[in-house]
């Protein structure tokens, strides 16, 4: 029997993720699909890979089946990792091998580590964490469940971000002391090029450069 590897979403992310997948897995005998619960039919591929609904992939499940989750929205990915747990199906690490990890570095299961990302010393990270090309991690950084990193975010040290916070490309976050962290708060959102050097609200969204919070 085939052991199925799902990446739930075959969109953009989903994409990029499975080529990294692909390298991940070359060397065994996992089969690798896209789970994806808008899946126009049982026939559905993409670039060469079946496309499945979440029940068709729990129908195909083995003992060795394993999902990533390459779905940027944090609360997708919770419910979907959820999912995952109630059908007694394992979540799986994707990371690209050229990403660069230092010492003392805790990660949560689910993490998506795409290539050219760095995380350097002493850092703790929850579950699920996506981390976009060429982002990196600084030291003495404290990062929450579902956080999200798109392409190029430069998290410098002594940083904490807390649950479902989304970080946009190319974002700047200033470092903080031990004392005194730099501090993103749970479910903010910072906006792509944005130089955060204060304090981020709970749920706010920042943009520019210093960062200031976008009136709704
Ligand atoms: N999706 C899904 N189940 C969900 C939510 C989303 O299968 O509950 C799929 C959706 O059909 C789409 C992909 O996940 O194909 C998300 O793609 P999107 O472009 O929104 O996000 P990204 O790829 O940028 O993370």
């Amino acid at each position: 029997m085939s052991r199925l590897i799902g990446i739930y979403g075959a969109s953009g992310f989903g994409r990029e993720v499975m080529s990294v997948a692909r390298e991940q897995y070359a060397q065994s005998n996992k089969r690798l699909v896209f789970i994806d619960d808008n899946a126009a039919n049982s026939d559905a591929r993409v670039n060469g890979y079946d496309v499945l609904t979440w029940q068709a992939f729990v129908e195909q499940a083995d003992d060795g089946a394993a999902v990533a989750i390459a779905i940027a929205d944090a609360a997708v990915r919770e419910k979907l990792m959820a999912r995952c747990a109630e059908a007694g199906i394992a979540g799986c690490d994707i990371r690209a091998a050229n990403v660069v990890t230092g010492d003392n570095i805790t990660i949560g299961e689910g993490a998506i580590l795409q290539p050219f990302v760095i995380l350097t010393s002493d850092v703790r990270i929850g579950r699920a964490f996506h981390a976009n090309i060429y982002s990196y991690v600084a030291h003495d950084c404290v990062i929450g469940d579902f956080v999200t990193f798109a392409p190029g975010v430069k998290c410098n040290g002594n940083v904490h971000i807390e649950d479902r916070a989304y970080i946009g490309t190319g974002a700047i976050l200033r470092q903080g002391t031990p004392g005194k962290p730099l501090v993103i708060g749970s479910g903010a959102t910072v906006g792509m090029g944005a130089v955060v050097t204060k304090d981020v609200p709970a749920g706010v969204t920042v943009i520019g450069n210093p960062a200031r919070v976008m009136e709704k």
